[in-house]
Formats: structure tokens, sequence, C-alpha cells
């Protein structure tokens, strides 16, 4: 297993192991970088084919949240962790105990938070052994903070807003919108949406999500094998990565892709490929920054509510302006994204101004 000349490292900080050999607990956190403050983002639990497989998604993962956090203007850099395991079958809160001593031995250089397979219920575990934990709230005054999913459609919402405006000069009403997945995030997206007057085409592995979907949105339902090619005017990854690579670009019938799924491009030629096509693309890093800005406004204590959403807004001008700018120089928005963020954790604290400009 190699991980300093894996593709996927890039000049990370530190990766760590932990094992628990009483509840079975195994996985990784990886550390991209903390030039911006201690590196901030969630647990995976997956079913890892292979160790290298769950170091490649930890090193992935963590380079994204990097990114995500610097230019969602958070004092935080970017972490992840991975736990080896079926979320279906092999979670306890032992597991998750030993997984919060395993976060607590770093000293607080990683602060950990819900992703896919992990629940609230998982980080209130977690939160029993260390204190550098978010996404578990609940408070009644104040922010309530929780589940951050509802706050990622949020902006998810707001970035697909500003992408549409600018790939098809208008807002969603009317328009119909192809959804991957109807998971924690996808369901609230699919919410928004309908409400917003878009007509929704969604596929999920799961059927009673499908029913739901057709029985409160009139959702039309196809195949997981036909939802990226849908007859959709957007395309809203929500539910895997890599779905936007050469094999399936030439299929895709949406001129917007916007959608919550984290690395959606297989590969950083696929931004260009999505281009050359005349496909409007949304970072998923940018849009999908509700969640860590809900958990980092947890972590802090905010005040209100207002505050955070107002953080949330800026995700809709802060995409306007990537994508203007793509429009107007001629390459891909997630190079410039990509740009823009490593200026950032290069050159300083990260200032809210500068990546809402
Ligand atoms: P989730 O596990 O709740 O939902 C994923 C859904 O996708 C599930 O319903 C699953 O059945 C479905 N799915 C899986 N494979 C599919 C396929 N081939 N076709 C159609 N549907 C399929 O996860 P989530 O929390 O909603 O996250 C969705 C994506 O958004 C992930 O990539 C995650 O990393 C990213 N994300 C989530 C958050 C958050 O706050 N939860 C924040 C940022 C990014």
């Amino acid at each position: 297993m190699s991980i300093f000349t894996s593709r996927d490292f890039d000049g990370h900080e530190a990766v760590h192991g932990f094992h628990d050999r009483k509840s079975g607990l195994k996985g990784f956190i990886a550390i991209h970088s903390t030039a911006l403050g201690p590196g901030f983002g969630g647990c995976r639990m997956w079913t890892y084919e292979s160790e290298d497989d769950a170091i490649a998604d930890a090193l992935r993962l963590s380079r994204g949240m990097s990114y995500k956090n610097a230019l969602a203007g958070l004092a935080y850099g970017g972490g992840k962790a991975v736990i080896m395991g079926d979320p279906r079958k092999d979670k306890t809160p032992e597991l998750f105990e030993a997984f919060g001593r395993a976060v607590d031995r770093l000293g607080g250089a990683y602060v950990t938070a819900e992703d896919v397979g992990v629940s609230v219920q998982d980080m209130m575990a977690a939160s029993c052994t260390t204190k550098f934990v978010s996404g578990i709230s609940g408070k009644t005054n104040g922010f309530s903070g929780g589940d951050p999913s509802p706050r990622t459609a949020l902006g998810v919402f707001e970035g697909l807003r500003a992408a549409t405006r600018i790939g098809l000069d208008r807002d969603v009403e009317g328009l119909t919108v192809a959804v991957q997945g109807l998971g924690s995030v996808g369901y609230n997206l699919a919410t928004l949406l309908h409400d917003a007057g878009a007509k929704l085409i969604v596929a999920d592995l799961s059927d009673d999500a499908l029913k739901r979907a057709h029985r409160d949105f009139g959702a039309e339902v196809v195949m997981p094998r036909d939802i990226l090619s849908a007859d959709a005017d957007i395309l809203a990854p929500c539910a895997l990565g890599g779905v936007l690579n050469a094999k399936s670009i030439p299929h895709l019938k949406a001129k917007v892709v916007a959608g919550a799924a984290n690395n959606q491009l297989a590969t950083s030629k696929d931004g260009e490929t999505l281009m050359k096509h005349g496909i409007t693309y949304a970072p998923d890093y940018v849009i999908n920054a509700g969640g860590i800005i809900s958990v980092a406004a947890e972590y802090e204590g905010a005040s209100s509510e207002a505050e955070v959403q107002a953080q949330i807004n800026e995700i809709g001008p802060r995409t306007q302006s990537l994508l203007k700018e793509a429009k107007r120089t001629g390459r891909p928005a997630a190079e410039i994204a990509d740009e823009r963020a490593r200026a950032l954790i290069g050159h300083g604290p990260a200032e809210r101004a500068i990546a809402a400009e």
C-alpha cells in the first residue's frame, strides 16, 4: 500500500490509521491541510473493498474539504475520516465511541461530523469520548445545528439556481431536473425544487424513496442506469462520486449540472469535456458547502439560524461569480474553483469577502 506515491496524494499533512479490537473499528483519518485551521470534515462509513480504496477515498475527500472550507470562507482546513464497514450491519455505539477516541488522540487537529453512512446518533456516541465533533446539537435556542443534510440541500439549491441563471438564462420554475439519489440531501433538494415549480425525474436504489417522491412531487421515476442521460434541463447528482466521466458526458441531455455528491468529476479533464459539450457545471464542493457551514457554526456556538442562513445564501453569488469568470475566460469552472481555493490555502486565513466576490 502506498500513500506518498498514490495518485490521490496531494501533499497531505497526515494520514492516520485507527483500530479498536473490541468493537471491530478500522479506518483512516486524512488531514490534507491545516493552513487555515484544524482539518474539519465528515466521517464516512462504507464497505470499502480494500484498505487502499479506503485510503484513496480519505485522501480525495480530505482535499475536497480543504477546498470547500477555504472557498466557503471558513477558518478550517480539510480533513476526513473513513470507517471500513457496512453501515447497515456493523454499527454499534461502542464502535463510534472508539472512533471518538481515535479523533480525540489527534488533539483537535481534526474535527469530525456526519457523512455518508453516519448518522446524528453515531456522532452522539462519538461525542461521549471526544469534544472534537459536531452535527449533534439539537439546541432549542439559538442555532439548532444537528443533521447537516437539510442545509447542504439549501446550499445546493442556491448554487443550482445560480448555475441555471448562467447556463439557461432563467430560474428553475417550469424546468425539468433529474435528481440522482434521494437520500438525506437529494430528498431535501427535490422538495425545494418541487416547491420552486420544477418538474422532477428521479432515480434511487430504494423503492420507498421513489414511491414517496412520486406521491409527494409527481416525480417521474427512471432506472438508476437511465438517470444521467434523462431528458432533463438540469442534472443534480446526489448519490455517488465519479459520475461525470468520458463515458457518461457525451450522453448527458441536461445543459446544467449541479448536485450534492462529492467528487463528481472522475478526472480534472472531465471539467473541460463538460465545457466542450456546452454544459454549465457548478463545482460540487462550491455548492455543497451548506452542511460544513452548519456543523462549523454549531461547533463554534453560532447564536442564530439567520446568521447561518446568511452564510449559506452566499453560495448563490459565489457560484455565479465563478461561472461568470468561466464564461468570460473560456476555462472550466472546476479549474478556476481549484485555483481560487489553492490560493486561499497558500496565502493565510480565508476571507469570506474574497470567496464571495
Ligand atoms: P445518503 O446515503 O443519505 O443518500 C444517497 C442516496 O443515493 C441513497 O438514497 C442511495 O440509495 C442513492 N444511490 C446510491 N447509488 C445510486 C445510484 N447508482 N443511482 C441512484 N441512486 C443511488 O447520502 P447523502 O448524505 O444524501 O449524500 C449524498 C451525496 O452528497 C454524497 O456524495 C455525499 O458525500 C454528498 N454530501 C453530503 C452532505 C450532507 O450534508 N449529507 C454534504 C456534502 C456532500
